[in-house]
């Protein structure tokens, strides 16, 4: 029997485990049954993603970087890679900022449910609050601090230092194309090897995924809070929604455009990781999977995909500064303040700044939201307005996360000359007996 395609396995699981967890809530012991006995699996399976994530970096990075004939080639390649994710960050503020105005959500929030919400969630908001609070005391100049271990050992052991292990892979690469080849060898057959094992073990994780999918579900719909407040903030939600759905449809116009490749190619090839990216809501743990997609199901190679996706998981988050626009300007709009053009145009400045500062884990870009706020001068105690309906938005703005990566890995590979046939087709998916 011909097996069903993995982005298929995993939209059943999830299907399932909404089901499971309605199910589960419609009697008194549900939820702590479903917190019990199958959210642990959810976890193990994020946690099994997470493992793999600073090993899969340091490897594929370092066989990438080593592989370049020059350092020139690796300048051009970093050039490239930043201006598109600087572009596409911006393109989605601005769109963000725009669907707001023209719908201004914030305007139809009643007193009533204003300051209920705000009650309700004030805690939770505080906590955020004190969480960005640290960030904020930070120098001008922290971020480029940060970036430079003082120990390799000390900054692999904390998935959140992942730019650090970018900065040691690059480093350490280059060193590796400056050396005789002779002397290379060794030490790049060894990262080449180690990567090939990485890559097996994303595919033996993967078989797991839809049960993974479906336990990460059933736990969110049996912990999500009541259905009143999503009604309440419906018009907010949409406008991210609309806001995210042009963004994914601005990434099927780039691919098309720059590489000519087929949407359906892309959308086939990508979807698994843009799945999990919805599931598991943390464009880190979904990136050994995003690796792997894009270089073996969108033919980009891989010393383009290894340079350009770890980068992005941590830097470029287009969802994130989509949100944060729409969010700050939903909660000025739902306080009765006007905000002006200068006020408006600081907001993509921040929000462009705060979505590179936000981790790839979730809830994250709500804590750099904060600082979009303060600048703003919008009070930030406003984070409670939005607190019911974060997680369902983090896990659409995680999957156009993750898309936008892709988009933008495809873009270079093309103009690189690096975009090729990928190794699977997408047609007869027959993931993973490869
Ligand atoms: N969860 C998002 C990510 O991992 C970040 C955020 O917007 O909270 O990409």
């Amino acid at each position: 029997m011909k097996k069903l395609a993995l982005h298929w396995q995993i939209l059943l699981g999830m299907l399932f485990g909404v089901l499971f967890g309605l199910l589960c809530s419609q009697f008194d012991w549900g939820k702590q049954f479903v917190i019990d006995w199958i959210k642990p699996f959810g976890t193990i399976f994020i946690n099994s993603l997470k493992l793999i994530a600073v090993p899969l970096i340091l490897a594929s990075l370092v066989k990438g970087v080593s592989d370049l004939k020059n350092i020139a080639q690796l300048s051009s390649m970093g050039g490239r890679t930043i201006g598109m994710y600087l572009f596409t960050t911006l393109t989605a503020v601005t769109i963000g900022l725009t669907i707001v105005n023209v719908i201004k959500p914030g305007n139809t929030l009643s007193d009533e449910t204003r300051s209920e919400l705000l009650s309700a969630y004030a805690a939770d908001a505080a906590a955020k609050q004190s969480v960005a609070a640290a960030q904020k005391e930070a120098g001008p100049l922290q971020a480029l601090v940060d970036l430079v271990p003082s120990n390799i050992f000390n900054a692999m052991q904390d998935n959140g230092n992942m730019l650090q292990v970018i900065f040691f892979a690059i480093f350490f690469g280059i060193g590796l194309v400056l050396i005789p080849k002779q002397k290379a060898k060794a030490v790049k057959d060894f990262f080449d090897a180690l990567n090939e094992v990485i890559l097996k073990l994303i595919d033996l994780i993967m078989i797991a995924a839809p049960y993974g999918v479906f336990a990460l579900l059933a736990a969110l719909i049996a912990e999500a809070p009541s259905a009143d407040l999503f009604k309440a903030l419906g018009l907010y939600t949409a406008t991210v929604l609309i806001g995210l759905i042009c963004m994914i449809l601005f990434y099927i116009f780039l691919v098309r455009i720059f590489t000519r490749k087929k949407i359906g190619f892309f959308l086939k090839g990508i979807s698994p990781a843009q799945l999990l990216a919805f599931s598991t809501s943390s464009s880190a743990a979904t990136l050994p999977v995003t690796m792997e997609r894009v270089h073996e199901h969108l033919g980009v190679e891989e010393d383009v995909s290894s340079f350009v996706l770890p980068i992005g998981a941590t830097i470029n988050m287009d969802g994130t500064s989509l949100y944060q626009a729409v969010a700050a300007v939903f909660i000025a709009q739902a306080f009765g303040m006007d905000l002006s053009l200068s006020a408006q145009l600081g907001i993509i400045a921040t929000a462009t700044l705060a979505s590179i500062g936000s981790a790839a884990v979730p809830g994250a870009g709500m804590v750099m939201l904060v600082i979009v706020l303060a600048q703003a001068g919008i009070p930030e105690a406003g984070l409670a307005l939005i607190f019911a309906v974060d997680r369902p938005l983090d896990m659409c703005r995680t999957t156009v996360n993750v898309t936008g990566d892709a988009s933008v890995s495809m873009l270079v590979a093309k103009w690189l000359g690096k975009l090729g046939t990928p190794k699977v087709k997408n047609w007869d998916d027959n993931y993973p007996e490869k």
